[in-house]
């Protein structure tokens, strides 16, 4: 028997070792270890913030246009090695390949965004706001900020941070889920070979300790969170504590309402689409259907229908709809939640507990495998619709009407997404503009920002008042300085002792 292979940290463009204790990684198809990766101490997360904070003084002096050519290389190695990342993805993650090529594309848009940075970084001008004076903006970077990431998206959340973090002149320490460690480091490597400095981008590997040691730290001056609720609340509140910006993305809820005036075929297909692609495992993924006026009778059938012959197989396999669930722990709860939703009275149409894995491909045997599950008769009461259960469960609610969909929807303590299908103009628009919730879909299941709007939930689906990437991601990894100033020319004689007004 081999030993299974370190997963290590990143540190000043090197593989890193620090820090006594491991964790397992495991290929979720088949139940497999295949690697262990090293979960860092305090002095571990030390040595990589300074080494982001040695580097910060001359990256941060790079004119932004040297840096996004840094960032632009590394475009082009992206592209390159997209199919690479999308393979490691699928082997830690599970997910089907081609939904890994998705994650690794979105990613790629948001540096393009990021190679756009000169102009991003474009300040405003105010030509003589007094007689002779001139006041203008500029922005600048923070210094060494941090990123920590959830498992469902290991190369597209570290990248709705690093590539513009590091376009505005910061250096990074990313911290990715131990889950799926793997293809933050391949990041890593690329960055280097496209000529990044040494220290720029860092990874540690790790759990709480590193974490609370990022938040601790004093030269980290900001923290970009994405993961679950309680975790965003504990980052937000203890970063502020330590005096850092924070913007602390959490779980999600997502409603689809669909209208009886909907085209009812393509809801459906988007339907089953938004709540078991990635396994529900998307803190977009539509868990909850909102079915209004007649639209459960007519919808039902279909939607049973297709659950149940949903493609549950090896992600590898091209023809895959949905692969594993990620973890042991996580198979565990999810059923736990298909228990309790049977217990609380919810009607199990279909129920995805006890698929073989044996039906997902070969070697499949050991894997973490269920089938997808929907629920009718759903209440706002059970726990099955108040929580997260970030699997491949879908809800159906029933509302009489629009204004009740809406009402229920706003009642949640989630809004990070939510979609409408209709074919009328008005509802979409009453819907689009009532519901208290950040991202918004008309017959679009997963309205996912594109890299230049922004991403951001409401309530409790994010912590701290900036989304991630686009303009905001700019603001958030800048801070804004304001020059006023005047030549000798027009400085007028005498002690000026009384506020200054624009003369
Ligand atoms: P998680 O909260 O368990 O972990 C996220 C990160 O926090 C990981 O890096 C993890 O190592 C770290 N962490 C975990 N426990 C910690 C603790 N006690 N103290 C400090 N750090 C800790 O989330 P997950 O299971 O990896 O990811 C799934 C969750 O992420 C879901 O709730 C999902 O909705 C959410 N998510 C949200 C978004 C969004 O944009 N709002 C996007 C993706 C995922």
């Amino acid at each position: 028997m081999t030993a299974s292979p370190r997963i290590a940290h990143w540190i000043s463009n090197r593989p890193a070792t620090g820090g006594t204790r491991h964790q397992s990684v495991t290929n979720p198809a088949t139940g497999q270890i295949s690697g262990e990766v090293v979960l860092a101490d305090r002095a571990t997360v030390d040595q990589a913030v300074a080494a982001a904070q040695a580097a910060f003084p001359a990256w941060s002096e790079l004119p932004p246009l040297r840096r996004a050519r840094h960032l632009m290389r590394f475009l082009e190695l992206m592209n390159q090695r997209k199919d690479d990342l999308a393979r490691l993805i699928t082997q830690e993650h599970g997910k089907v390949f081609t939904d890994a090529q998705g994650e690794v594309a979105r990613g790629i848009d948001i540096l393009e965004f990021a190679c756009g940075a000169p102009e991003l970084l474009k300040g405003d001008f105010s030509d003589q706001v007094s007689t002779g004076i001139d006041n203008w903006t500029l922005r600048q970077p923070l210094g060494v900020v941090a990123g920590i990431t959830p498992f469902n998206f290991p190369v597209m959340v570290p990248m709705w941070m690093y590539p513009l973090a590091l376009a505005c002149g910061n250096t990074f320490v990313l911290k990715p889920s131990p889950t799926d460690p793997s293809a933050p480091l391949l990041m890593a490597e690329l960055l280097r070979e496209a000529g990044v400095p040494d220290g720029v981008f860092n990874v540690v590997q790790g759990d709480k300790e590193a974490v609370d040691a990022l938040i601790e730290h004093p030269d980290v001056r900001a923290l970009s969170f994405v993961g679950s609720t309680p975790i965003a609340n504990y980052i937000y509140e203890t970063g502020a504590h330590h005096g850092k910006r924070v913007q602390a993305l959490g779980g999600a809820k997502n409603h689809m309402v669909i209208l009886p005036d909907a085209d009812l075929d393509k809801a459906v297909d988007a339907l089953v689409g938004a709540a078991y692609g990635s396994a529900g495992e998307r803190c977009m993924a539509i868990s909850v259907a909102v079915l209004v006026g007649n639209a459960a009778d007519r919808i039902l059938p279909a939607l049973i229908e297709r659950t149940r012959t949903l493609k549950v197989l090896d992600g590898m396999n091209l023809d895959a709809e949905m692969g594993p669930i990620v973890t042991a722990a996580a198979h565990q709860r999810i059923s736990g939640y298909i228990d309790a939703g049977v217990a609380e009275g919810a009607r199990l149409l279909v129920d995805g507990r006890g698929f073989d894995g044996a039906r997902a491909g070969a070697g499949c045997e050991k894997g973490f495998w269920m089938g997808g599950t929907l629920f009718d008769q759903v209440t706002p009461d059970m726990r099955i619709y108040r929580e997260e259960i970030f699997g491949p469960v879908l809800c159906c609610v029933r509302a009489p009407d629009l204004d009740a969909a809406i009402a229920l929807i706003n009642a949640h303590e989630f809004g990070n997404g939510t979609s409408c299908f209709t074919r009328d103009g008005h509802a979409a628009r009453e819907f689009a503009r009532r519901i208290q919730v950040g991202m918004v879909g008309i017959n679009v299941p997963i309205p996912v920002p594109m890299a230049w709007q922004g991403f951001g939930g409401w309530k409790k689906s994010l912590f701290g008042d900036m989304h991630a990437y686009g303009p905001e991601g700019v603001r958030f990894y800048t801070r804004q300085k304001s020059v006023m100033q005047r030549w000798p020319e027009s400085i007028a004689g005498g002690g000026d002792f009384v506020m200054p007004t624009s003369q």
